[in-house]
Formats: C-alpha cells, structure tokens, sequence
C-alpha cells in the first residue's frame, strides 16, 4: 500500500505587529558589497555607513536591506 499526500494552498504574508520580531535593517556598500551589522536600530546600522566611508572615500553608495517578518498561513486542501 503506497502513501498519500495531500496538497495544501498556503499563503505567505506579513507578521502582524504584536506577534512579530521586530524589522531590522543592515546597509551594503554598493561600490565593494560589503555588509555592515543587521540591527532593529537603524541608526546603529546607519553608523557603518560613516565608518566605511571614513575608510573608503570613494565609497558613497549604498544599498539598504530590510528585514521583515513573515509567516505561512495554511489554507485549504486541494
Ligand atoms: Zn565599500
């Protein structure tokens, strides 16, 4: 006798506030990609920008990363 599977739709979404960790970010520098820390506090994040730059003149351009929660809502089988 083999086994069965059920498939089942699932749908990701967004964490709600009260249930989910917080949103980080972390700055890339967008000239060499390196990264700096991943912090819920973006001015800590942001402060790597200032300390690469001091280290890196020409490095002026950045990306930003957000880190938001999301969770998988089980929906209905098919
Ligand atoms: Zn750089």
């Amino acid at each position: 006798m083999g086994t069965r599977y059920r498939f089942r739709n699932w749908t990701l979404t967004p964490k709600r506030e009260a249930e989910a960790e917080p949103v980080k970010v972390a700055y890339e520098c967008a000239d060499c990609g390196e990264m700096g820390p991943t912090d819920e506090n973006a001015e800590a994040a942001q402060a790597w920008t200032f300390d690469h730059l001091r280290e890196n003149p020409r490095h002026v351009n950045c990306r930003q990363h957000s880190v938001l929660p999301y969770t998988m809502i089980p929906g209905d089988f098919q």
